[in-house]
C-alpha cells in the first residue's frame, strides 16, 4: 500500500460497485476498494493497472487506508448484508466519519441505520444512486441524505462522479436521515409507470397491425419530441434488435413474464399508509404481477372470451392512431409523475424533510432510467409556483391534458373495445376524471355508511362540520 491515502473506500465489488470505483478514480479520486470475497478485489485490481486503486483484503485495511474524515461507501446487496457490513465497520471508525449507503435499501432501514450511527457520534449518509451499470460507470443521479455536514464532505466526489446536464450535476442533497433513499424508491415506483405505459403503447400499436420495424420507428420518432427520454429511446433499440439465430425480433422471442422486486411495493406500501392515491404506479407494479403468472393466463385465455380478434387493419387509420397513442401515454405520464410528486410532498410535510420537488426533478434530468425532457418542465412549474398542489394543474400540464384528454379517451375506448389490456393508461384516465369532478359518487358511499353503520354525513345545503344521521328503512325482517 502507497502512503498516499485514498480519499474514499468502496465496499462491494459487484456490478454497481466496479463501475462507480471506476467512475470516481476517473474524476481524479483516489480509492481504496474490499469486497468480501478477496478473489473479486484481486481480479479487480490485476484488470485495472496503472489506476489510483487500492486492494484491501480486510475491513481493517480498506479503513486504514483512508484520509479523514474517512468515507466508506458500501455498494452490497440492501438488506441484511448493510446492516453485517455496518456491524462490522462500527469498531474500526472514528467519530466523523461517514458511512454511505449507495445500494437500494428501504429508507426505514436507513433511518434506523442512521440513528444508531448518529448514536456512536459517526455519520451515515443513505444516497439513492440511478443509472445501472452504465450510469454507475459514466456518471449516475445520485439522491443522497443524511446530515448537512456529510453532504459538504461529500459533495465534491458526488458532484464530480454525477451525471451532467446543461453543466450541472444531476446530484443535490435530498434532506435529512432517509430522505435520499426514499426519493429513490419513488424514482423507482415512477421508473414502474413508465415502463408500463411505453408498453401498453406498444400492445396497441402491434394489435393495430404494425410490424416491431415500424414500431421501432415510432418509437424513435417520439423520441425526438415530447416524450424524448431515456426509456423511449431504449424501446426503439429493443424493437429494431434482430435474434441472430432466428432473424426474429428478439421482443418477439422473449418470455412475457416480468418479475417486480422491492422498491415497487415499497412505494405501493408506503402510498397506502399515507392515504396518497398513486393508481398509475399501481397498475405497473400490478400489471407485472399478473405478467408473472403466464401459466394461470393461458389456462384462462382458452375459457374467458373476449373480442373476436383486433380490429381488421384497413379500417384503422394508423398514423392518427400512432397520434392519439402518443397523447394518451404522454398525459398518462404525466397523471403518474403528478401523483409521484403528490406522494413525495405529503412524506416531505409529514416528516418534515423539506423536500425541494423542482430540484428533484432537475437531477433526474441525466444518469438515471427516469431521463426524460419533460422534467424540466416540471422543474419549471415548480420554480413558477413552489406550493403547487398537483403537477397536474400547472398551467403548463393542464394544457397538455386538455389538449389529450379526446385522443386519450378514444385509445382507452378503443382498447376496451378490442379487449386489450391497458391498465395504466386507463388507471391514470380514471384519476384525471376523478380529479377534475366537483362532485363524486360519494354522496351514496355515505348514504351507504349511515344506513349500515349510522356513520353520519355531512349535508351540501348545511355548513361543513355539521353531521346528520336519517333513519333509514329496516331491511332486516
Ligand atoms: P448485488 O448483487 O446487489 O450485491 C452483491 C455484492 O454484495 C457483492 O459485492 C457481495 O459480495 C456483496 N455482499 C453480499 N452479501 C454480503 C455480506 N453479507 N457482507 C458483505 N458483502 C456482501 O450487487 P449490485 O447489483 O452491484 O448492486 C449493489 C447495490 O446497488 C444493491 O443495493 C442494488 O439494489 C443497488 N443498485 C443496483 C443497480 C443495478 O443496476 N444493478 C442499480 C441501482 C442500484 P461477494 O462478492 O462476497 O458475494
Amino acid at each position: 500500500m502507497s502512503d498516499q491515502r485514498s480519499d474514499i473506500g468502496l465496499i462491494g465489488l459487484a456490478v454497481m460497485g466496479q463501475n462507480l470505483v471506476l467512475n470516481i478514480e476517473s474524476r481524479g479520486f483516489a480509492v481504496s476498494v474490499y469486497n468480501r470475497t478477496a478473489t473479486v478485489t484481486d481480479d479487480f485490481i490485476a484488470r485495472h493497472p496503472g489506476k489510483r486503486l487500492t486492494g484491501c483484503t480486510s475491513l481493517q485495511a480498506l479503513v486504514a487506508s483512508l484520509a479523514r474524515p474517512r468515507k466508506l461507501m458500501m455498494m452490497v446487496k440492501a438488506g441484511a448484508a448493510v446492516d453485517a457490513v455496518i456491524e462490522q465497520l462500527i469498531p474500526l471508525l472514528e467519530a466523523g466519519d461517514i458511512v454511505i449507503d449507495g445500494g437500494n435499501s428501504l429508507y426505514s432501514d436507513t433511518e434506523r441505520r442512521d440513528a444508531r450511527l448518529a448514536g456512536l457520534g459517526l455519520r451515515f449518509v443513505g444516497a439513492g444512486v440511478s443509472g445501472g451499470e452504465e450510469g454507475a460507470r459514466k456518471g449516475p443521479s445520485i439522491m443522497p441524505g443524511g446530515s448537512a455536514s456529510s453532504w459538504v464532505e461529500m459533495r465534491p466526489i458526488f458532484e464530480a462522479i454525477a451525471a451532467k446536464v446543461d453543466g450541472a450535476p444531476c446530484v443535490r442533497h435530498i434532506g435529512p436521515g432517509g430522505a435520499g433513499h426514499y426519493v429513490k424508491m419513488i424514482h423507482n415506483g415512477i421508473e414502474y409507470g413508465d415502463m408500463q405505459l411505453i408498453c401498453e403503447a406498444y400492445s396497441l400499436l402491434q394489435a393495430a397491425g404494425l410490424s416491431t420495424d415500424q414500431m421501432a420507428g415510432v418509437f424513435e420518432r417520439w423520441n425526438e419530441g415530447e416524450l424524448q427520454s431515456y426509456l423511449i429511446q431504449i424501446t426503439a433499440k429493443a424493437l429494431a434488435q434482430q435474434d441472430p439465430e432466428t432473424g426474429l425480433p428478439v421482443v418477439d422471442l422473449i418470455l412475457d413474464k416480468a418479475g417486480q422486486k422491492g422498491t415497487g411495493q415499497w412505494t405501493q406500501l408506503n402510498a397506502a399508509e399515507n392515504a396518497v392515491v398513486i393508481s398509475t404506479i399501481n397498475a405497473a407494479v400490478e400489471a407485472r404481477v399478473l405478467s408473472s403468472q403466464k401459466a394461470r393466463r393461458v389456462v384462462a385465455s382458452k375459457l374467458l372470451e373476449g373480442p373476436q380478434g383486433p380490429t381488421p387493419r384497413s379500417t384503422i387509420d394508423i398514423d392518427a392512431l400512432v397520434a392519439q397513442v402518443h397523447d394518451a401515454l404522454y398525459a398518462s405520464k404525466i397523471v403518474s409523475y403528478a401523483q409521484g410528486l403528490d406522494l413525495m410532498q405529503t412524506m416531505s410535510d409529514k416528516r418534515q424533510w423539506a423536500l425541494d420537488l423542482g430540484g428533484i426533478a432537475s437531477i433526474w434530468r441525466g444518469g438515471c432510467i427516469i431521463r426524460a425532457r419533460f422534467l424540466n418542465r416540471i422543474s419549471e412549474a415548480y420554480a413558477a409556483d413552489p406550493k403547487m398542489g398537483n403537477l397536474m394543474l400547472a398551467p403548463f400540464f393542464q394544457q397538455v391534458l386538455n389538449r389529450s384528454q379526446l385522443a386519450w379517451r378514444s385509445v382507452v375506448a378503443l382498447a376496451v373495445s378490442q379487449g386489450i389490456p391497458v391498465p395504466a393508461f386507463s388507471a391514470s384516465l380514471a384519476y384525471y376524471d376523478s380529479l377534475r369532478s366537483a362532485r363524486l359518487p360519494a354522496n351514496l358511499l355515505q348514504a351507504q355508511r349511515d344506513f349500515f353503520g349510522a356513520h353520519t354525513y355531512e349535508r351540501v345545503d348545511k355548513p361543513a362540520g355539521q353531521w346528520f344521521h336519517t333513519d333509514w328503512p329496516e331491511v332486516i325482517g
